[in-house]
């Protein structure tokens, strides 16, 4: 039995988080997504509204579990008894990121291993802070998202701008 932990902010979960999920499901008996709960990284969304958003894109995945969490990702795999941990990678910028994390969690718990895939070509480009620089011009966002992050997305971002 093999689970893993695809761990991120998600803020809002894109097609790129997902194409990782569904290529992780389908190597991993069971997949933890751990939505980050930090609020020092001022999310758009709150931790709530995220979970909410990849339950809804996930409900076709049946090995997948959505989770919040908070405090270190070692901790959090050794507390839900996970395998491995899963990064999706893009270009060489997000390399040396990823590569740092992972040797840090591997000293911190040399048990966990980190397994990275890279992301769809189609995605590379894609990150979420992109879709909310997009979403806040008003420009479309239909090829990045699925259509309930769509909807969420535009309802935040009218609601940021009457305040
Ligand atoms: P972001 O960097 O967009 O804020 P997260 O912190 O939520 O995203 O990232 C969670 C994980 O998903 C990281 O391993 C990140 O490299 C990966 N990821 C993000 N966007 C993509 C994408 N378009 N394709 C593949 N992996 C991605």
């Amino acid at each position: 039995m093999l689970r893993t932990i695809y761990p991120g902010s998600f803020d809002p979960v894109t097609y790129g988080h997902l194409d990782i999920i569904e290529r992780s499901c389908k190597i991993a008996d069971e997949l933890i997504v751990g939505v980050l709960n930090n609020n020092a990284k001022m999310p758009l969304f709150s931790v709530e509204e995220r979970v909410k958003m990849l339950n809804e894109v996930t409900c076709h995945l049946p090995n997948v579990v959505i989770e919040p969490f908070d405090g270190l990702l070692v901790d959090f795999a050794r507390q839900r008894k996970a395998d491995c941990i899963i990064r999706g990678l893009r270009a060489i910028t997000d390399f040396e990121y990823e590569l740092q994390m992972a040797q840090t969690n591997h000293k911190l718990g040399a048990e966990i291993e980190t397994v990275f895939l890279t992301t769809n070509i189609e995605y590379s480009y894609l990150s979420s802070t992109t879709v909310k620089e997009i979403a806040a011009f008003g420009g479309d966002i239909t090829q990045f998202v699925p259509e309930a992050v769509r909807r969420e997305l535009n309802e935040k971002m009218k609601t940021k701008r009457r305040v």
